[in-house]
């Protein structure tokens, strides 16, 4: 059979592919999306969606233990990891089927599950579940493949079994002591949920601090915050060999100065960051270029260096969120489609860790701030100065937002603190209207919500 041809081919069906792909037929466009597992990517089967039903079963069984100070004891509680899995998969499948569901009743769009390998500079040969191979071509093709976990070559590593943030989500037991590897995004959202089912929890940090991208004053009040978990934050320290010993235990030995030490535990968890996954594209055959670290390198529009292809999401670098996958098919989309001149470049980059008090961060941060010599000032307020942190009963952290001092325009927030996500969104939008914060300062929010307390954090900052 000869090679088939669309208006435009899509590899991955994850936060970017699945929604251009829907988008591009509606439009008119004969489309192919190609997906070798599951509709949905990283996000839905192995990431955002999994973990944070599991964020949601660690606070349920955190608060069991918590709530004596509140005036309810809960005598005992157990945590059933099979049940806590099931609920997960029941999530992942509802989100993943509908999806699927959706892309399948999309008129002009083929969804096709196998490997995508380019063959020529816009042929593309896909390995069928069946084992047959078929080749397709198109004028525009997309590159959504995301990322997977990063595993260093470190002795021993490959014979200890370890897990990653994918194989971690199939556990129906506690793990009775988890090493993490990695003191970020990831590791410590896992960190945390462990040591609340149950697990002892140890994470090792090579850098001297968690989550080094952040200020040090937002590293210094996670690591206080995690350690009151009693997990073990050990930084500035590498694992350097793993071994198997007997009963199950992991053996491995760690640098943290001069002197090599030994440490055990059970499981072994490798977060120490993600990779671009194009091994299986064979980008050589088409010319499409990728950068030191093997992400494909685009335009600010988002296009590769070969006219007609992109690529969208973790693949390219950069911020990997589900969000920033979203917009750049909404970048892609509108620019093709709908004319405009999008550009990456300037969108707002938002995030949030869900570790518990949650790490919402839009903009500039005030290491960042320094470093570009901007007059800026810093206004801070602790949770433990937020009525409704106090009535709640959960006062763990701070909000802190970098200022213009002549415009008086939010440059950036970091809220560490419960709802964190939600009361940086707030700033965001602030910052997304013009809003400044002396408008803010006095601005009619409802009592008492955490958002009111925006109103106290700017009054401090003297003009
Ligand atoms: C544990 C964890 C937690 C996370 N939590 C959050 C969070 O809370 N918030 C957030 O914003 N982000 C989070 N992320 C990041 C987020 O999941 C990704 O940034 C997001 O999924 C964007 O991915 P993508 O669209 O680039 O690709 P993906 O979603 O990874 O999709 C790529 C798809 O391409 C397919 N594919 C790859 N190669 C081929 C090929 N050759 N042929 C055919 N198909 C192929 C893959 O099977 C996959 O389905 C988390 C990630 C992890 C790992």
């Amino acid at each position: 059979m000869g090679m088939l041809k669309y208006d435009a081919i899509i590899i991955g069906a994850g936060q970017a592919g699945g929604p251009l792909a829907k988008k591009m037929a509606q439009a008119g466009k004969k489309t192919l999306l190609i997906e070798k597992r599951w509709v949905g990517g990283t996000c839905v089967n192995d990431g955002c969606t999994p973990t944070k039903t599991w964020v949601a079963s660690a606070r349920a069984a955190y608060m069991a233990g918590h709530s004596g100070g509140l005036g309810v004891k809960i005598k005992g509680y157990s945590v059933s990891m099979p049940k806590i899995k099931k609920r997960k998969d029941e999530i992942v499948h509802q989100f993943r089927d509908g999806s699927q569901k959706g892309l399948e009743a999309t008129k002009n769009l083929t969804l096709l599950f196998g490997e995508a390998t380019f063959t020529g500079k816009k042929i593309i040969a896909v390995k069928l579940k069946n084992g047959k191979k078929k080749e397709f071509t198109a004028d525009l093709i997309f590159i959504n493949t995301g990322a997977k976990p990063y595993i260093p070559d470190i002795d021993g590593l490959n014979n200890i079994n370890y897990l990653t943030s994918t194989s971690i989500l199939d556990l129906e037991q506690i793990p009775k002591h988890l090493l993490i590897l990695g003191g970020n995004y990831i590791g410590l959202e896992f960190g945390q949920m462990f040591r609340r089912f149950g697990s002892r929890v140890t994470v090792l940090e090579k850098t001297e601090r968690i989550v080094p991208r952040e200020d040090e004053d937002v590293s210094e009040e996670l690591t206080k915050i995690l350690a009151d978990e009693d997990i073990n934050i050990r930084t500035n320290t590498v694992a350097v060999g793993f071994k198997k010993k007997s009963g199950g235990k992991i053996s491995i030995s760690l640098l943290d100065g001069e002197d090599e030490k030994k440490l055990r535990c059970t499981h072994v968890l490798v977060a120490v960051g993600r990779t671009p996954q194009t091994e299986a594209l064979n980008l050589a055959k088409t010319g499409v270029e990728t950068d030191e670290r093997g992400n494909i390198k685009v335009n600010d529009k988002l296009e590769t260096n070969i006219p007609g292809i992109y690529a969208l999401g973790d693949v390219k670098g950069g911020p990997a969120f589900t969000h920033i996958s979203y917009n750049d098919y909404a970048i892609v989309y509108r620019n093709l489609i709908e004319k405009k001149n999008l550009s990456i470049k300037d969108r707002p980059i938002p995030y949030c860790m869900f570790t518990d008090p949650q790490l919402g961060h839009i903009g500039l941060n005030e290491t960042e701030a320094k470093k570009l010599k901007l007059k800026y000032k810093v206004a801070k307020l602790p949770m433990a100065h937020v009525a409704r942190a106090i009535e709640t009963g959960d006062t763990r952290g701070f909000i802190k937002a970098i200022v213009d001092t002549d415009t008086k325009q939010i440059l950036g927030a970091t809220v560490l603190g419960p709802e964190g996500g939600e009361i940086m969104t707030i700033l965001q939008m602030a910052m997304m209207g013009g809003i400044t914060y002396e408008q803010i300062r006095y601005c009619v929010f409802a009592h008492p919500l955490y958002a009111e307390s925006l109103n106290n954090l700017f009054m401090a900052l003297t003009d």
